[in-house]
Protein backbone atom coordinates (compact mmCIF):
# COMPACT_ATOMS: atom_id res chain seq x y z
CA UNK A 1 0.00 0.00 0.00
CA UNK A 2 1.28 3.48 -0.83
CA UNK A 3 1.83 5.91 2.03
CA UNK A 4 -0.96 8.60 2.32
CA UNK A 5 1.41 11.41 1.31
CA UNK A 6 2.31 9.70 -1.99
CA UNK A 7 -1.39 8.93 -2.71
CA UNK A 8 -2.28 12.58 -2.19
CA UNK A 9 0.61 13.72 -4.44
CA UNK A 10 -0.53 11.27 -7.14
CA UNK A 11 -4.14 12.57 -6.79
CA UNK A 12 -2.92 16.13 -6.96
CA UNK A 13 -0.92 15.63 -10.11
CA UNK A 14 -3.75 13.65 -11.72
CA UNK A 15 -6.16 16.51 -10.85
CA UNK A 16 -3.73 19.03 -12.28
CA UNK A 17 -3.43 17.06 -15.48
CA UNK A 18 -7.22 16.72 -15.68
CA UNK A 19 -7.59 20.49 -15.29
CA UNK A 20 -5.00 21.08 -17.99
CA UNK A 21 -6.79 18.75 -20.39
CA UNK A 22 -10.16 20.31 -19.59
CA UNK A 23 -8.88 23.79 -20.27
CA UNK A 24 -7.18 22.54 -23.45
CA UNK A 25 -10.32 20.99 -24.94
CA UNK A 26 -12.40 23.96 -23.83
CA UNK A 27 -10.10 26.30 -25.71
CA UNK A 28 -10.62 24.36 -28.96
CA UNK A 29 -12.72 25.96 -31.69
CA UNK A 30 -14.03 22.55 -32.78
CA UNK A 31 -16.66 20.71 -30.81
CA UNK A 32 -15.22 17.71 -28.95
CA UNK A 33 -17.31 14.88 -27.61
CA UNK A 34 -15.93 11.69 -26.07
CA UNK A 35 -18.19 8.68 -25.61
CA UNK A 36 -17.48 5.48 -23.72
CA UNK A 37 -17.62 1.98 -25.15
CA UNK A 38 -21.42 1.95 -24.64
CA UNK A 39 -21.78 5.11 -26.70
CA UNK A 40 -22.52 7.25 -23.62
CA UNK A 41 -21.25 10.80 -23.22
CA UNK A 42 -18.08 11.02 -21.15
CA UNK A 43 -16.50 14.41 -21.97
CA UNK A 44 -17.50 17.44 -24.05
CA UNK A 45 -16.35 21.01 -24.54
CA UNK A 46 -18.03 24.40 -24.90
CA UNK A 47 -17.75 24.41 -28.70
CA UNK A 48 -19.74 21.13 -28.79
CA UNK A 49 -22.58 22.86 -26.91
CA UNK A 50 -22.56 25.65 -29.50
CA UNK A 51 -22.65 23.27 -32.46
CA UNK A 52 -25.35 21.08 -30.91
CA UNK A 53 -27.19 24.27 -29.95
CA UNK A 54 -27.85 23.22 -26.33
CA UNK A 55 -27.06 24.87 -23.00
CA UNK A 56 -25.76 21.79 -21.28
CA UNK A 57 -25.23 18.05 -21.71
CA UNK A 58 -25.47 15.34 -19.08
CA UNK A 59 -22.58 12.87 -18.83
CA UNK A 60 -23.94 9.40 -19.50
CA UNK A 61 -26.41 10.57 -22.16
CA UNK A 62 -26.58 8.11 -25.07
CA UNK A 63 -24.96 9.53 -28.22
CA UNK A 64 -28.14 8.79 -30.21
CA UNK A 65 -30.02 11.40 -28.18
CA UNK A 66 -27.25 14.00 -28.59
CA UNK A 67 -27.44 14.58 -32.30
CA UNK A 68 -29.39 13.69 -35.42
CA UNK A 69 -27.31 13.29 -38.56
CA UNK A 70 -28.51 13.17 -42.15
CA UNK A 71 -26.47 12.22 -45.18
CA UNK A 72 -26.21 14.08 -48.52
CA UNK A 73 -29.35 12.30 -49.77
CA UNK A 74 -31.26 13.55 -46.73
CA UNK A 75 -31.40 10.06 -45.23
CA UNK A 76 -31.01 9.71 -41.44
CA UNK A 77 -27.67 8.29 -40.31
CA UNK A 78 -27.53 5.96 -37.31
CA UNK A 79 -24.86 7.70 -35.24
CA UNK A 80 -24.73 4.86 -32.67
CA UNK A 81 -23.87 2.36 -35.38
CA UNK A 82 -21.52 4.82 -37.10
CA UNK A 83 -19.48 5.35 -33.93
CA UNK A 84 -19.56 1.69 -32.88
CA UNK A 85 -18.30 0.55 -36.29
CA UNK A 86 -15.41 3.03 -36.38
CA UNK A 87 -12.25 1.02 -35.80
CA UNK A 88 -9.84 3.48 -37.43
CA UNK A 89 -9.92 7.29 -37.30
CA UNK A 90 -12.14 8.64 -40.10
CA UNK A 91 -13.50 11.99 -41.16
CA UNK A 92 -16.39 13.06 -43.33
CA UNK A 93 -17.56 16.39 -44.80
CA UNK A 94 -20.85 15.24 -46.26
CA UNK A 95 -23.06 14.84 -43.19
CA UNK A 96 -25.50 17.42 -41.96
CA UNK A 97 -26.53 17.99 -38.38
CA UNK A 98 -30.27 18.35 -38.11
CA UNK A 99 -31.90 20.44 -35.39
CA UNK A 100 -35.33 19.97 -33.83
CA UNK A 101 -36.82 22.93 -35.73
CA UNK A 102 -35.98 21.35 -39.11
CA UNK A 103 -32.93 23.55 -39.83
CA UNK A 104 -29.54 21.94 -40.39
CA UNK A 105 -25.86 22.73 -40.85
CA UNK A 106 -23.08 21.10 -42.88
CA UNK A 107 -20.80 19.22 -40.56
CA UNK A 108 -17.19 18.15 -40.61
CA UNK A 109 -17.24 15.03 -38.45
CA UNK A 110 -14.16 13.12 -37.40
CA UNK A 111 -14.46 9.98 -35.31
CA UNK A 112 -11.48 8.27 -33.68
CA UNK A 113 -11.38 5.26 -31.39
CA UNK A 114 -9.55 6.11 -28.16
CA UNK A 115 -8.55 4.73 -24.85
CA UNK A 116 -10.27 6.83 -22.17
CA UNK A 117 -8.45 6.78 -18.87
CA UNK A 118 -5.34 5.04 -17.67
CA UNK A 119 -4.04 1.56 -17.33
CA UNK A 120 -5.53 -1.77 -18.23
CA UNK A 121 -8.86 -0.84 -16.72
CA UNK A 122 -9.14 2.35 -18.74
CA UNK A 123 -12.26 2.27 -20.89
CA UNK A 124 -12.35 2.24 -24.67
CA UNK A 125 -14.40 4.80 -26.41
CA UNK A 126 -14.50 7.28 -29.26
CA UNK A 127 -13.73 10.94 -29.67
CA UNK A 128 -15.85 12.94 -32.08
CA UNK A 129 -14.71 16.24 -33.52
CA UNK A 130 -17.47 18.49 -34.88
CA UNK A 131 -17.09 21.61 -37.04
CA UNK A 132 -19.75 23.74 -38.71
CA UNK A 133 -18.64 23.95 -42.38
CA UNK A 134 -21.84 25.41 -43.80
CA UNK A 135 -20.04 28.53 -45.05
CA UNK A 136 -17.21 26.58 -46.74
CA UNK A 137 -19.71 24.20 -48.30
CA UNK A 138 -21.76 27.03 -49.77
CA UNK A 139 -18.57 28.61 -51.17
CA UNK A 140 -17.60 25.26 -52.69
CA UNK A 141 -21.05 24.86 -54.22
CA UNK A 142 -20.94 28.40 -55.57
CA UNK A 143 -17.49 27.78 -57.07
CA UNK A 144 -18.64 24.52 -58.71
CA UNK A 145 -21.70 26.24 -60.13
CA UNK A 146 -19.53 29.12 -61.32
CA UNK A 147 -17.14 26.80 -63.15
CA UNK A 148 -19.97 24.85 -64.74
CA UNK A 149 -21.84 27.98 -65.88
CA UNK A 150 -18.68 29.65 -67.21
CA UNK A 151 -17.57 26.58 -69.13
CA UNK A 152 -21.05 26.22 -70.55
CA UNK A 153 -21.14 29.90 -71.54
CA UNK A 154 -17.69 29.65 -73.15
CA UNK A 155 -18.52 26.52 -75.09
CA UNK A 156 -21.26 28.05 -77.27
CA UNK A 157 -19.29 31.02 -78.70
CA UNK A 158 -16.20 28.86 -79.17
CA UNK A 159 -18.26 26.29 -81.09
CA UNK A 160 -19.87 28.99 -83.27
CA UNK A 161 -16.52 30.70 -83.97
CA UNK A 162 -14.86 27.38 -84.76
CA UNK A 163 -17.75 26.34 -87.04
CA UNK A 164 -17.60 29.61 -88.96
CA UNK A 165 -13.84 29.54 -89.39
CA UNK A 166 -13.89 25.99 -90.70
CA UNK A 167 -16.80 26.96 -92.95
CA UNK A 168 -14.74 29.88 -94.31
CA UNK A 169 -11.87 27.47 -95.07
CA UNK A 170 -14.25 25.08 -96.78
CA UNK A 171 -15.79 27.83 -98.94
CA UNK A 172 -12.33 29.15 -99.86
CA UNK A 173 -11.29 25.68 -101.07
CA UNK A 174 -14.52 24.80 -102.84
CA UNK A 175 -16.17 27.88 -104.32
CA UNK A 176 -13.98 30.82 -103.39
CA UNK A 177 -17.18 32.84 -102.72
CA UNK A 178 -15.61 35.84 -100.98
CA UNK A 179 -18.89 37.28 -99.69
CA UNK A 180 -19.71 34.00 -97.94
CA UNK A 181 -16.19 33.80 -96.50
CA UNK A 182 -16.49 37.37 -95.24
CA UNK A 183 -19.85 36.61 -93.60
CA UNK A 184 -18.50 33.52 -91.83
CA UNK A 185 -15.43 35.41 -90.61
CA UNK A 186 -17.59 38.29 -89.42
CA UNK A 187 -19.65 35.90 -87.30
CA UNK A 188 -16.50 34.25 -85.93
CA UNK A 189 -15.13 37.70 -85.11
CA UNK A 190 -18.36 38.65 -83.25
CA UNK A 191 -18.08 35.53 -81.13
CA UNK A 192 -14.43 36.25 -80.30
CA UNK A 193 -15.42 39.79 -79.27
CA UNK A 194 -18.10 38.31 -77.04
CA UNK A 195 -15.55 35.95 -75.49
CA UNK A 196 -13.22 38.84 -74.84
CA UNK A 197 -16.05 40.80 -73.11
CA UNK A 198 -16.77 37.80 -71.01
CA UNK A 199 -13.16 37.35 -69.98
CA UNK A 200 -13.07 41.05 -69.03
CA UNK A 201 -16.20 40.63 -66.89
CA UNK A 202 -14.70 37.57 -65.27
CA UNK A 203 -11.41 39.25 -64.49
CA UNK A 204 -13.14 42.34 -63.01
CA UNK A 205 -15.33 39.97 -61.06
CA UNK A 206 -12.44 37.98 -59.71
CA UNK A 207 -10.58 41.13 -58.67
CA UNK A 208 -13.74 42.51 -57.05
CA UNK A 209 -14.39 39.27 -55.18
CA UNK A 210 -10.86 39.17 -53.84
CA UNK A 211 -11.25 42.77 -52.72
CA UNK A 212 -8.34 43.72 -55.01
CA UNK A 213 -10.06 46.67 -56.66
CA UNK A 214 -8.76 49.99 -55.48
CA UNK A 215 -10.43 53.28 -55.85
CA UNK A 216 -8.50 56.03 -57.61
CA UNK A 217 -10.39 59.26 -57.26
CA UNK A 218 -9.84 61.83 -60.01
CA UNK A 219 -11.67 64.88 -61.33
CA UNK A 220 -14.20 64.01 -64.05
CA UNK A 221 -15.51 66.61 -66.45
CA UNK A 222 -19.01 65.12 -66.61
CA UNK A 223 -20.05 67.03 -69.71
CA UNK A 224 -17.12 65.76 -71.74
CA UNK A 225 -17.31 62.31 -70.20
CA UNK A 226 -20.99 61.70 -71.10
CA UNK A 227 -20.68 63.23 -74.58
CA UNK A 228 -17.76 60.93 -75.30
CA UNK A 229 -19.63 57.87 -73.99
CA UNK A 230 -22.67 58.59 -76.18
CA UNK A 231 -20.39 59.08 -79.20
CA UNK A 232 -18.64 55.76 -78.53
CA UNK A 233 -21.93 53.88 -78.79
CA UNK A 234 -23.42 55.74 -81.75
CA UNK A 235 -22.26 53.07 -84.20
CA UNK A 236 -23.63 50.13 -82.17
CA UNK A 237 -26.96 51.92 -81.68
CA UNK A 238 -27.20 52.89 -85.36
CA UNK A 239 -26.52 49.28 -86.38
CA UNK A 240 -29.79 48.39 -84.64
CA UNK A 241 -31.62 51.46 -85.97
CA UNK A 242 -31.65 53.10 -82.51
CA UNK A 243 -31.07 56.75 -81.69
CA UNK A 244 -28.70 57.52 -78.83
CA UNK A 245 -28.50 60.87 -77.11
CA UNK A 246 -27.01 62.52 -74.08
CA UNK A 247 -29.00 64.88 -71.85
CA UNK A 248 -26.58 66.87 -69.74
CA UNK A 249 -27.50 69.26 -66.96
CA UNK A 250 -25.77 72.63 -67.71
CA UNK A 251 -25.25 73.15 -63.95
CA UNK A 252 -22.87 70.19 -63.83
CA UNK A 253 -19.40 70.80 -62.50
CA UNK A 254 -16.47 68.52 -61.90
CA UNK A 255 -17.21 65.17 -60.22
CA UNK A 256 -14.57 63.54 -58.02
CA UNK A 257 -14.80 59.79 -58.31
CA UNK A 258 -13.23 56.85 -60.12
CA UNK A 259 -13.51 57.58 -63.82
CA UNK A 260 -12.71 53.96 -64.62
CA UNK A 261 -15.51 52.50 -62.52
CA UNK A 262 -18.13 55.13 -63.39
CA UNK A 263 -17.33 54.47 -67.04
CA UNK A 264 -17.54 50.71 -66.60
CA UNK A 265 -20.91 50.99 -64.85
CA UNK A 266 -22.40 53.29 -67.49
CA UNK A 267 -20.98 51.18 -70.33
CA UNK A 268 -22.75 48.19 -68.85
CA UNK A 269 -26.07 50.08 -68.69
CA UNK A 270 -25.62 51.37 -72.24
CA UNK A 271 -24.65 48.04 -73.82
CA UNK A 272 -27.63 46.41 -72.10
CA UNK A 273 -29.93 49.24 -73.20
CA UNK A 274 -28.84 48.74 -76.83
CA UNK A 275 -28.92 44.96 -76.58
CA UNK A 276 -32.41 44.75 -75.07
CA UNK A 277 -34.06 47.41 -77.24
CA UNK A 278 -35.55 46.57 -80.62
CA UNK A 279 -36.76 50.01 -81.61
CA UNK A 280 -36.68 53.55 -80.29
CA UNK A 281 -33.86 55.17 -78.41
CA UNK A 282 -31.31 55.11 -75.62
CA UNK A 283 -30.78 58.18 -73.48
CA UNK A 284 -27.83 58.89 -71.19
CA UNK A 285 -28.65 61.59 -68.69
CA UNK A 286 -26.43 63.34 -66.14
CA UNK A 287 -27.91 65.67 -63.55
CA UNK A 288 -26.30 67.71 -60.78
CA UNK A 289 -27.17 66.78 -57.22
CA UNK A 290 -25.86 68.06 -53.90
CA UNK A 291 -22.54 66.28 -53.41
CA UNK A 292 -22.76 64.19 -56.53
CA UNK A 293 -24.14 63.43 -59.97
CA UNK A 294 -27.17 61.35 -60.95
CA UNK A 295 -26.52 59.26 -64.05
CA UNK A 296 -29.45 57.51 -65.72
CA UNK A 297 -29.60 55.32 -68.81
CA UNK A 298 -33.11 54.96 -70.24
CA UNK A 299 -34.20 52.74 -73.09
CA UNK A 300 -37.44 52.02 -74.92
CA UNK A 301 -36.72 48.30 -74.95
CA UNK A 302 -38.23 45.01 -73.87
CA UNK A 303 -38.41 46.04 -70.19
CA UNK A 304 -37.97 43.84 -67.14
CA UNK A 305 -40.81 42.12 -65.28
CA UNK A 306 -41.33 42.93 -61.58
CA UNK A 307 -40.08 39.51 -60.45
CA UNK A 308 -36.97 39.73 -62.67
CA UNK A 309 -36.21 43.24 -61.39
CA UNK A 310 -35.31 41.76 -58.00
CA UNK A 311 -32.88 39.32 -59.59
CA UNK A 312 -31.03 41.27 -62.29
CA UNK A 313 -28.02 41.86 -59.98
CA UNK A 314 -27.68 38.16 -59.14
CA UNK A 315 -24.61 36.36 -60.45
CA UNK A 316 -25.41 34.74 -63.84
CA UNK A 317 -29.02 35.88 -63.83
CA UNK A 318 -30.54 36.21 -67.29
CA UNK A 319 -34.26 36.67 -67.86
CA UNK A 320 -36.18 33.71 -69.30
CA UNK A 321 -37.80 36.16 -71.75
CA UNK A 322 -37.28 34.75 -75.26
CA UNK A 323 -36.02 38.15 -76.47
CA UNK A 324 -33.27 38.06 -73.82
CA UNK A 325 -32.43 34.48 -74.71
CA UNK A 326 -32.05 35.47 -78.37
CA UNK A 327 -29.05 37.62 -77.35
CA UNK A 328 -25.64 36.64 -76.06
CA UNK A 329 -24.90 37.38 -72.44
CA UNK A 330 -23.25 36.04 -69.34
CA UNK A 331 -25.55 37.45 -66.65
CA UNK A 332 -22.43 38.82 -64.97
CA UNK A 333 -22.58 42.44 -66.14
CA UNK A 334 -25.00 43.84 -63.57
CA UNK A 335 -23.55 41.69 -60.81
CA UNK A 336 -20.11 43.23 -61.42
CA UNK A 337 -21.70 46.66 -61.88
CA UNK A 338 -23.34 46.46 -58.45
CA UNK A 339 -19.97 45.52 -56.91
CA UNK A 340 -18.37 48.56 -58.55
CA UNK A 341 -21.24 50.78 -57.37
CA UNK A 342 -20.64 49.62 -53.79
CA UNK A 343 -16.96 50.55 -54.18
CA UNK A 344 -18.10 54.04 -55.15
CA UNK A 345 -20.20 54.08 -51.94
CA UNK A 346 -23.46 54.01 -53.79
CA UNK A 347 -26.23 51.83 -55.13
CA UNK A 348 -28.06 51.23 -58.39
CA UNK A 349 -31.79 51.70 -58.82
CA UNK A 350 -34.03 50.44 -61.57
CA UNK A 351 -37.47 51.35 -62.86
CA UNK A 352 -38.87 49.32 -65.69
CA UNK A 353 -42.07 48.30 -67.38
CA UNK A 354 -42.37 45.21 -69.51
CA UNK A 355 -42.50 46.04 -73.25
CA UNK A 356 -42.02 49.77 -72.54
CA UNK A 357 -38.43 50.16 -71.38
CA UNK A 358 -36.09 50.51 -68.44
CA UNK A 359 -34.09 53.14 -66.59
CA UNK A 360 -30.98 52.25 -64.63
CA UNK A 361 -29.91 55.04 -62.28
CA UNK A 362 -26.81 55.56 -60.18
CA UNK A 363 -26.12 58.51 -57.89
CA UNK A 364 -22.34 58.90 -57.84
CA UNK A 365 -21.19 60.79 -54.73
CA UNK A 366 -18.42 63.35 -54.85
CA UNK A 367 -15.69 61.40 -53.08
CA UNK A 368 -13.19 64.22 -52.76
CA UNK A 369 -15.72 66.35 -50.87
CA UNK A 370 -16.63 63.47 -48.60
CA UNK A 371 -13.01 63.24 -47.34
P1 LIG B 1 -26.29 39.93 -69.60
O1 LIG B 1 -26.75 41.16 -70.30
O2 LIG B 1 -24.93 39.48 -69.98
O3 LIG B 1 -27.31 38.81 -69.68
P2 LIG B 1 -26.47 41.48 -67.14
O4 LIG B 1 -26.01 41.10 -65.77
O5 LIG B 1 -25.92 42.71 -67.72
O6 LIG B 1 -26.16 40.21 -68.04
O7 LIG B 1 -28.04 41.58 -67.10
C1 LIG B 1 -28.79 40.58 -66.44
C2 LIG B 1 -30.18 40.45 -67.08
O8 LIG B 1 -30.95 41.62 -66.77
C3 LIG B 1 -30.18 40.36 -68.58
O9 LIG B 1 -29.95 39.05 -69.03
C4 LIG B 1 -31.59 40.83 -68.91
O10 LIG B 1 -32.51 39.79 -68.69
C5 LIG B 1 -31.84 41.91 -67.85
N1 LIG B 1 -31.54 43.28 -68.33
C6 LIG B 1 -30.47 44.04 -68.04
N2 LIG B 1 -30.55 45.24 -68.60
C7 LIG B 1 -31.71 45.26 -69.29
C8 LIG B 1 -32.39 46.24 -70.09
N3 LIG B 1 -31.88 47.46 -70.30
N4 LIG B 1 -33.59 45.89 -70.64
C9 LIG B 1 -34.12 44.67 -70.41
N5 LIG B 1 -33.54 43.71 -69.66
C10 LIG B 1 -32.36 43.99 -69.12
Amino acid sequence: MLPTKIVSTVNKSARLEHERLTSLINSMADGVIAVDEHGRLAIYNGAALNILDVNTLKPGMPIGSLMKLIDKNNQPVDIVELVRDTKLATSNRDYRLSYGDGSNINLYLSIAPVHLGYGKNGQHGHVLLLRDITHEKSLEEERDEFISVVSHELRTPIAIAEGNISNAQFITDKTGDLAAVKKALQEAHNQILFLSDMINDLSTLSRAERGKLTLEVEPINVHEFVTELAANYEKDAAAKGLAIHAVIDPKLEVLYSSKLYVREILQNFITNAIKYTEKGSVEIAAKAKTDGVVFAVTDTGIGISKSDQERVYDKFFRSEDFRTRATNGTGLGLYVTMKLARLLHTDISLTSELNKGSTFTIVVPNLAQAK
